[in-house]
């Protein structure tokens, strides 16, 4: 962060998110979005909540369409927006999934699963961490940023994929493929996936993308 941000204000903005957070997953965690490999007809009504959330905050957002006969809509839809940095030659991406799996054995839970309940400062719901925090934190950092007129020091992207449980076929491996430039090697990329409770368990991934800018 460049200079002149006054920190300690931001972070007491970031404090002041706990209500659009806890609505923001009282919007989407009731809407399953399940993959046809599970029983369901894939993330579209999540993704529709989500994008009127998202369009708020971001410059540009748009969908790439994964292509999938299996459900109604005929696609499974992977969102991507952006916020232009200052520098707009690279990003800093957030990548999360809006898909979930079904919630199993209803007795074992107790707290209704796609509903999300707040206990104390713990939310509980089906998804709601695997990979509600990643999509939760994503469009919620846009927000804090729009709203204290804060430019990111180069463009920040959130990319809300489909199909991440079952394979990734419809999801990031799709939008990979089809737009290989989308993530270049100067990026950025966080992917804050599924964790331990003290968040001590990261994955550090590299891969060589010789074929990419
Ligand atoms: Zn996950």
């Amino acid at each position: 962060m460049s200079s002149g941000i006054d920190l300690d204000g931001v972070l007491k903005y970031v404090d002041g998110q706990r209500e659009f957070i806890i609505d923001l997953y009282r919007g989407f965690i009731p809407i399953k979005a399940l993959a046809p490999e599970n029983g369901g007809d894939g993330e579209w009504d999540r993704a529709n909540y989500l994008l009127g959330v998202i369009r708020n905050y971001f410059d540009e957002v748009r969908i790439i369409e994964a292509p999938d006969r299996r459900v109604s809509r005929g696609s499974r839809p992977n969102i991507i927006a952006v916020m232009r940095g200052v520098d707009t030659s690279r990003t800093y991406w957030v990548i999360a999934h809006m898909d979930t799996v079904p919630e199993g054995d209803r007795s074992l839970w107790t707290y209704e699963p796609f509903n999300a309940t707040v206990v104390g400062d713990t939310i509980y719901g089906r998804g709601v961490e695997d990979n509600g925090q990643g999509i939760v934190m994503g469009i919620t950092a846009a927000k804090v940023l729009r709203e204290l007129g804060i430019r990111p020091p180069i463009n920040y992207g959130v990319i809300l994929a489909s199909d991440e449980e079952v394979g990734s076929k419809y999801g990031i491996q799709y939008v990979i493929n089809k737009e290989p430039n989308l993530i270049s090697g100067k990026d950025l990329v966080l992917v804050p996936d599924a964790g331990n409770a003290d968040g001590t368990m990261i994955e550090i991934a590299r891969r060589e993308y010789s074929g990419l800018k």
